[in-house]
Order: structure tokens, then sequence, then C-alpha cells
């Protein structure tokens, strides 16, 4: 297939709004390609070079991108530079100069698809001081054989700009339509990708015809986590789970999942990022196993030697910013709090029931001083279960898990297999993670800092879309103004993102891409807002307040909707 081929239905894509229409467009493109191409294509749409958990960038800045493209069109760069400056898209830029080229170069022949991944992967790979010449020859030879209209998605997805606005769940459906034309297969794929994080992978095999159902985790493939559903109190908790399930306590530590293979270890973060060389003591614990291979789960909380205490996430991240890793890692060493085993020296353990998964696990870190097996009672008792909540509460920690103990480990979900009771914040069960979708300058003696407070959105998980949810003026320091006023300035957008969805339209918008806790009094209905949207009212925070950064989740893993509906009903219920 050829690279102009796959842009043309990239346009079509682009001006589509429907997520079915999206889909069906996706599905008619990858029926287009043979099953080598599948795998990149997918990637590409994605607008990565590799599954989102490797961070591999292509590794082209603007300034280089506008060589290339002033190269292959005989201008100067200052006149690139310039249309760039009034477009705000170095894509379109791009389209437009090649257009206004005389002809193309002889010496040109047509991108294949194949060959552009290639090329962008050797790219990606290139590093050093000589690199960036070969870099904009390697570039300038795609533009040269490409299309105006290609061009145009070549720049943008070496820059990390594609942005079809096509989520994974949409590429799952389109999959599956090109075998059945509808989304018969959905389940099937979305289990895969929930045990891999690896779409191009999926579909590599899926359009292969191998058999889905035998899909089973890898080590350094990440598994998307489990999550845990939400419900207003003990005895409904006991009352889900069918009686006896497991109560564990709730850490405020950092989630990470840590893969071992032949010595080599990975740490995954709860959005699936790399961050193994932070955490070298857990490395160092992990490869101690005995183990030959296996993929565990929990969550690190800094233990202080000397007042024999742990510390929460934010307190564990102020203070290696302070301390930097090696002095934290010697002064307050991490602990990780293992719940949950998913893999075990060659086997999936995915599939057995919490119960033995859990013995599984404690099995492995019996005796071991950094790995320990989460805190844990088994009861059917719901006064049990709540003593066992307000002594976590009062030993600091955030609340309680509980599990069902039949239960397999269910990937990428949240679902009732895990169920979470928080301390309760105003009338509310929970904080709420939400998107920062725009910004408003200051007025009065906010002036100052030209920062007057936030737009934030939830994640609607069906549509893709980010709908609005609270307009946020308080909870911030004179410091934390100044830093969300620089942060933000550099990810202002001209116009309203694609996929946000909102009635109000703050001073800036800015590309969804922070996440940050919100605590607020109580969910209400109001007319400002479009979560949940029923008519014209939708769901919206009453007084919220910014708590803190959430740097360990991005816009996919923002509360969803469905969530604040949720969390709409526990409040009803504790006020009935
Ligand atoms: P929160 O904002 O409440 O931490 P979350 O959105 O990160 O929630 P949830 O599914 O709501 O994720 O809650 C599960 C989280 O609780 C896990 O992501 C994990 O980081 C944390 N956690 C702490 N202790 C445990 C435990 N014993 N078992 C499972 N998860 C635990």
């Amino acid at each position: 297939m050829l690279f102009s081929e796959a842009a043309e239905y990239f346009a079509k894509i682009e001006a589509e709004a429907s997520r079915l229409a999206m889909s069906a467009i996706v599905a008619e493109l990858l029926g287009k390609c043979n099953q080598e191409e599948a795998k990149p294509l997918i990637y590409i749409i994605e607008g990565n070079i590799a599954p989102a958990y490797e961070g591999l960038d292509v590794g082209i800045g603007e300034k280089l991108a506008i060589r290339a493209i002033s190269q292959v069109s005989g201008r100067v760069d200052a006149q690139v530079a310039a249309d760039y400056k009034r477009s705000g898209d170095l894509g379109s830029t791009a389209e437009f100069f090649l257009s206004k080229r005389q002809q193309t170069s002889l010496s040109s022949s047509p991108n294949e698809l194949l060959r552009v991944y290639a090329t962008f992967l050797k790219i990606s790979r290139m590093s050093g001081s000589g690199s960036q010449d070969s870099k904009i020859s390697l570039l300038s030879e795609l533009l040269n054989g490409a299309t105006p209209l290609e061009a145009k998605y070549l720049v943008r997805f070496c820059l990390g700009k594609l942005r079809l606005g096509v989520g994974d769940p949409s590429i799952i459906d389109a999959l599956s339509m090109t075998k059945h034309g509808d989304k018969k297969d959905k389940l099937i794929l979305e289990r895969a990708f929930n045990l891999c994080s690896d779409l191009g992978t999926v579909a590599e095999h899926y359009i292969a015809g191998k058999d889905l159902s035998h899909f089973s985790t890898q080590p350094f493939k990440p598994i998307r986590p489990a999550l845990a559903e939400r419900l207003p109190d003990a005895a409904q908790i006991v009352e889900k789970l069918g009686g006896k399930c497991a109560v564990e306590a709730k850490y405020d530590g950092l989630r990470m999942q840590i893969h071992l293979e032949g010595g080599k270890v990975e740490i995954y973060s709860r959005k699936l990022e790399k961050m193994t060389h932070m955490f070298p003591e857990i490395t160092e614990a992990a490869a101690a196993l005995k183990a030959k291979s296996a993929i565990f789960e929990g969550e690190a909380l800094a233990y202080n030697v000397k007042e024999k205490k742990y510390y929460s996430f934010q307190e564990t991240i102020q203070r290696k910013r302070k301390y930097g890793i090696e002095k934290m890692s010697a002064d307050f060493p991490l602990r990780l709090f293992v719940f949950d085993i998913m893999f075990l020296d060659g086997k999936d353990l995915t599939l057995l029931p919490y119960s033995s998964r859990r013995k599984t696990l404690e099995k492995m870190t019996v005796n071991n001083p950094v790995l320990l097996p989460s805190v844990q009672i088994i009861t059917d008792s719901p006064n049990k279960l709540e003593e066992f909540f307000q002594q976590s509460i009062a030993a600091g920690l955030e609340g309680i898990i509980a599990k069902d103990l039949t239960q397999p480990y269910v990937a990428g979900a949240r679902k009732f297999a895990w169920i979470k009771l928080k301390k309760s914040y105003g009338a509310m069960a929970d904080t709420i993670d939400a998107v920062i979708i725009g910004y408003y300058l200051g007025k009065g003696a906010r002036q100052e800092f030209e920062f007057g407070g936030l737009l934030t959105a939830v994640l609607n998980d069906e549509t893709n879309e980010l709908e609005s949810i609270a307009k946020i003026g308080s909870g911030f320091s004179e410091d934390e103004m100044r830093t969300f006023e620089s942060m933000l300035d550099k990810i202002k957008m001209k116009k309203k993102p694609k996929g946000v969805v909102s009635k109000l339209t703050p001073d800036f918008w800015v590309k969804p891409k922070y996440v940050i806790t919100v605590a607020a009094d109580e969910i209400t209905l109001s007319p400002m807002h479009t979560c949940g949207l029923v008519g014209e009212t939708g769901y919206a925070l009453r007084f919220p307040r910014m708590m803190s950064l959430r740097d360990d989740k991005g816009p996919n893993e923002a509360t969803t909707t469905k969530e604040i509906i949720s969390l709409f009903e526990i409040q009803r219920k504790r006020s009935a």
C-alpha cells in the first residue's frame, strides 16, 4: 500500500465526527493492507512509531522538519517558518508548499507505507551530533516522493502531532469490522489488547487469522491495570462480593507493574510508561527473586527507617525531587506492597481465581524485606470490614479495597472484582481525577500571575470525548499558579481541541495532557457542564478545589463519566 493512499483515508477520518463512521473508515483502510502492513499502520493511526509504552519518538523537531520542507519545495527556511506561524500547523504548511512545487524530483518514487515506517524507525534510532543532517535528508527523501496531502500527514506524524482522533476502542471496533462488518469480535480483541497494551501486535495476530482467545501475557508487554469500582458501604460490598472476600489496605503510594525475565527487570507506571531507572531498590529486589520470569503489581511507599513510618505518594515524590534518586533510596528506601501476580515462570496466571494468585504471591515474597504482600483480612462480615476500614483510615491510609476471591485478573477494566471504599470528601465518596482542557486569566489580585483558574473535564469512554465538569478557581498556592501558567502556556491551542465537549469557553484552550485530583463538596446537576449530558443538564462539581497534579495519570486514565454517575448515585443513597 502507498502511504498516499493511507493519507487519503486519514483526511476522511479527520473530517468525520461520528465514532462509528470513523471505525468504518479505518476498517476499509485495514481491508486494503496486507498482513505485514497491519501492525505499522495501527501504530501510525495511533500516532506512534511503536506501542505507546515503548515511549519512542521519531525524534524530528520543528526546525529539522522546516529544513526538510524548504529543501524539497525550493524555498528558504524563513518562508516556511513564516507560513507555519500563520497556519499553526507545520503539516498544512508542508501541504501548501508541496502543492506549489513546479515538478516532483525525477529521482523520487511514490512512498510505500512499509518504507515510510522503516524510515521513521531508522530516524528514531539515530542519535549524536552528526545525526541531524541524516534525519533531514531521510525526511526530505520521503517528502520528495509525496503528494501534498501525504506530506501533511508525514510531517504531522514525525512531529508526534498526527492526532486523527481515533481512540483505541474505535480501532478495536474497526478490526472486528474487517472480518464481520460489525463489532462481533470486540470483546476478544479487547481482552488481547488489555493483556499486552499493543494494538499493533493484536492486529497482526487477528488479521493473520490466529485464535486470540488463547492470547496470554508476556514479560515486557505491560498489562492494562485492573481498576476498582465503588459502593457506598461495607454491607453492600460484602453482599456484592457474595460473602467471603479479601479486604486489603488501600495504600496511597505509586502503582507499579514489575516485569522480570532472565535477570532483566522493567517497571511500568499506572499509565504504562517505563520508570525502571527511577527505582533502583525495587529493581534490585525483583532481580534477586528466585523466579525465572514474573509479572506482578504493587503499590510503592517510601519507608522512613528511623521513624518506622511510611510516606504517601505525594510526600514520596516531593522527597525524591528534594533528595535525588540515590540519596532518597538510602534514607527513605521504597517498599512495594505487592497486591497481585499475573505471570510466573512462563505461565499466565490471569485466569486463575484471586485466592490462588494470592497464594503464589505470598510464596514468592516470603521473608522478602522489600517486596511485601499487601496487608489483608478474609471476612464475610460487614462489621469486620467496617472495622478494618476505620483502622486503615486511623493509620493514615486512604481506605480499603475489597476483592472477589473467585475472580480472574480483570485487565484494563473497572469491574466489581475490586471494590474500593475511601474516606469521604464532603458528600462525595471519592476525589476525582480531571483533565485540564483550558484556563482563565487572573482578575484582581491574581492578575500578576496571568492565571485565574482551570476548566476541567472527565472522560466519556464510550464516545472517547472529554466532557467538561468543573471550573476550578481555588486550591492553588502562588507557586502552583506560576507553575500552571508556564506549563499550560506551552500547550495552548488556538481552537477547542478535537474531542472536547464544553459549553464554556476558557480564555485559552490547552492540549488535553495534564490530570489533577479534585475534591468537591458534592456532585450537582447543572446546565453549564456537558458531563453525562441529558437534554440541557449535565453533572458538575460544587465548590471544586484542586488537591494535586496527578503525574501518574494521562487523559486516558482520568475519571470517566460513568464513574461520575456512579458517584452521584452513591451520594444520593448516602443522603437518603
Ligand atoms: P485512586 O485515585 O483512588 O487511587 P485510581 O483511579 O488510581 O484510584 P482505582 O481503580 O480507583 O485507581 O483504585 C485502585 C488503585 O488503588 C490502584 O490503582 C492502586 O494504585 C491502589 N491500591 C492501593 N492499595 C491497593 C491494593 N491493596 N490493591 C489494589 N490496588 C491498590
